[in-house]
């Protein structure tokens, strides 16, 4: 197969088909003064390895859940300060009541069972309890945080949906209580699958976003068959898109482990750039860089961060992106199939 043309040429949701748009008010942008004036001396992306061609474990960059644990904390509270927008408001106080749901203690005596019996249960679970998507895959200590352990074996790693039609008014405030809805989400899915895996006798860990200081969950996503890792820094899914989020559960529980997804959606990035166009303060890079060993896409910390901020976490990338159309993705890998034929 030569690959002589590109694989789409990324029209669909481009253009006047794309129901995203950048809103006029953020064509000039410029980050507010006050919020910079707390910029650390160090760059996020520095934090982040970029440029780094050898391997090392990453850095918790941001979303401490306390003072100094991250370089940009004094950044954080100023996001606090300025999002007091009352959708978002309120669905901060629903998601705050989760923090008391309790996981209980883990039984004394294991289930029976072999691993497809339990991978089967486990997947059952996750999606009865929240999950739109689940994966299994072997953690991988390399995805841990710096001077961070844990030894548990597997993570089952789930993605929560968002609604689409609410995402589409991203950056603004129905958008921004949608995220912070399905945060919660993450956190009750995880729960409620760890407290199933404590009734069947297996150690369980829950790690969700958007406080996640334990490790990296983006590539554990890929590894457990989610999805791809696309140009705006988030896991394409073949059917969800961008239009979720992670959560998920470390365990010792005997499971059998996911093929990666390899689809074609980092292929597509390569002629797309509606998220590099759309994102306000152009933070989304064209091509790959190098981070800490590895050569992807990447998205500029201190770029983001300030956009990100002053608008309760933006994610016009996430639902900008093609593939988060609903009933999209099949369209897409239909016509790329077409003309890989054409291209044989
Ligand atoms: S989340 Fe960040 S990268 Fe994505 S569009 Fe917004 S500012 Fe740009
Ligand atoms: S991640 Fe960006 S470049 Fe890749 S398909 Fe989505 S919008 Fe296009």
């Amino acid at each position: 197969l030569q690959q002589s043309k590109p694989l789409l040429d990324a029209s669909i949701g481009n253009g006047k088909d794309n129901p995203v748009k950048k809103p006029d008010k953020y064509a000039d942008w410029s980050p507010d003064p006050a919020q910079m004036a707390l910029k650390p001396d160090v760059s996020g992306n520095e934090i982040n390895g970029l440029g780094e061609h050898d391997f090392r474990r990453p850095d918790f960059v941001y979303w401490a859940d306390g003072p100094g644990i991250t370089a940009h904390w004094d950044m954080q509270k100023w996001f606090y300060g300025a999002n007091t927008k009352p959708l978002m408001t309120q669905a901060r106080v629903e998601r705050a009541k989760l923090d008391d749901l309790d996981i209980a203690a883990k039984a004394p005596n294991r289930a029976a069972g072999d691993a497809s019996h339990f991978t089967a249960l486990a997947k059952s679970k996750a999606r009865e309890v929240g999950a739109a998507l689940v994966g299994i895959t072997t953690f991988n200590k390399d995805w841990l945080y710096r001077g961070k352990e844990c030894n548990l074996p597997r993570v089952i790693v789930m993605g929560i949906a968002q609604d689409y039609e609410t995402m589409l008014q991203a950056p603004d405030d129905p958008a921004a209580a949608e995220v912070v809805k399905q945060y919660g989400t993450c956190q009750s899915t995880a729960k409620l699958l760890a407290n199933w895996i404590h009734q069947q006798g297996y150690n369980a860990l829950t790690h969700f976003g958007p406080m996640s200081g334990l490790y990296t969950m983006v590539p554990a996503a890929i590894a457990a068959g989610l999805g791809e890792l696309g140009k705006h820094g988030s896991v394409i899914n073949r059917t969800l898109g961008s239009n979720f989020r992670l959560t998920s559960v470390l365990t010792d529980m005997p499971l059998d482990g996911d093929e990666s997804d390899i689809f074609g959606a980092d292929a597509f990035c390569e002629n797309c750039q509606i998220c590099v166009n759309i994102c306000p303060p152009k933070a989304i890079g064209a091509e790959k860089q190098w981070v800490r060993g590895v050569e992807k896409y990447y998205v500029n910390f201190d770029k983001c961060l300030p956009f990100f901020n002053e608008t309760a976490g933006c994610g016009m990338c996430m639902v900008a992106c093609p593939w988060s159309r609903p009933g999209v993705g099949d369209n897409l890998l239909n016509k790329m199939a077409r003309r890989r034929r054409v291209d044989a």
